[in-house]
């Protein structure tokens, strides 16, 4: 890097790792350990290509289908949850399954079966092609439309406005969910919605760590993949506050032009990201004031199936 260093980081508190990710990555750690190798993989169990790469060197073997996967063999469904006809479809091949779903996706899940079952039409407020969109979806589709934007919300029909009902993915911006669920209340009096937020405990938290940190900032950085849907958000959230912001997977991604005039940086992280690709973001941006700005405390933590739960 050729830029001078900036004078300081801000850290944003909570960011990196959520209660969902570390839980899915030990369903496949235990699995290796205890079935050997391979162990199968639906997808990405969480949407990094730092954790993927690692597991795989591991001996876990990533497919995007269960045709992929021999029969008997093990598979593990990824945090993001899948339909039900994928689990109908590994019943069927005799596999082996392990399920790394996150409990707070589990709970959408749930609520898309009670709600189509009272006769609602479901809103699913998200983003179409996410992998937990179309396992929400699949639970009850001939009863659900995916709303994506405040566009759609103004244009969405339903069979019956009196028997409507919404979700939402878990990693939305909350800003944005707002605005379309303001629309949605406004057209369907009616709406009926789950007893608490979708947006989950992890997304919420580090969404207001970084409202504080990007306020302060010139530049922001944000751990994550391209395809982690709150890492995205991080990144748009600091763009709305007026800061330039980037999405990078590892310290190597920074340009030394990016730290041009810039004397402070924010510095935060999806809940799919690793916290050591941070400290190594720190540590690239040469000697620098680190100050940590913490808006939340977490302590949740998500028990393991009984199946590789330690004994
Ligand atoms: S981001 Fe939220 S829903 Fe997704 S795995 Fe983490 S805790 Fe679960």
């Amino acid at each position: 890097m050729t830029a001078p260093a900036p004078h300081t980081v801000l850290l944003a508190a909570p960011r990196s790792f959520c209660a969902g990710v570390e839980r899915a990555i030990e369903i496949v750690e235990h699995a290796l350990t205890q079935r050997g190798q391979p162990v199968y993989v639906r997808k990405q169990i969480v949407h990094n290509v730092h954790v993927v790469a690692d597991l795989e060197r591991r001996g876990a073997v990533f497919v995007d289908e269960l045709a992929q996967v021999p029969p008997g063999a093990t598979v593990v469904f990824s945090a993001h949850g899948v339909s039900p006809a994928v689990r109908t479809e590994a019943g069927r091949r005799h596999l082996r399954v392990l399920d790394a779903t996150c409990p707070l996706v589990t709970k959408v899940h749930a609520e898309a079966r009670r709600f189509a079952a009272r006769g609602d039409t479901i809103l699913l407020i998200g983003h179409a092609g996410h992998e937990e969109v179309e396992g929400t979806l699949g639970e009850a589709p001939d009863d659900t439309i995916l709303v994506e934007d405040v566009a759609q919300a103004w244009t969405v029909t339903v069979p019956d406005p009196e028997r409507v009902s919404y979700l939402t993915q878990t990693t939305l911006a909350v800003d944005e969910t707002t605005e379309i669920l303001g629309v949605l209340r406004s057209r369907f009096p009616f709406l009926k919605g789950p007893a608490s937020d979708d947006i989950c405990y992890a997304t919420t938290n580090r969404q207001q760590a970084l409202s504080t940190v990007a306020e302060r900032a010139d530049l922001v950085l944000v751990v994550g993949s391209a395809n982690s849907s709150n890492s995205v958000r991080l990144v748009e959230l600091a763009q709305r506050a007026g800061t330039t912001a980037y999405l990078i997977d590892d310290a190597g991604d920074i340009r030394p032009e990016w730290l041009d005039d810039v004397r402070t940086v924010g510095v935060t992280a999806g809940a799919s990201a690793p916290p050591g690709l941070v400290d190594e973001v720190v540590a690239a941006l040469g000697p620098v004031c680190v100050l940590e700005h913490r808006t939340a405390t977490e302590d949740i933590t998500f028990t393991l199936p009984s199946s590789v739960r330690p004994s």
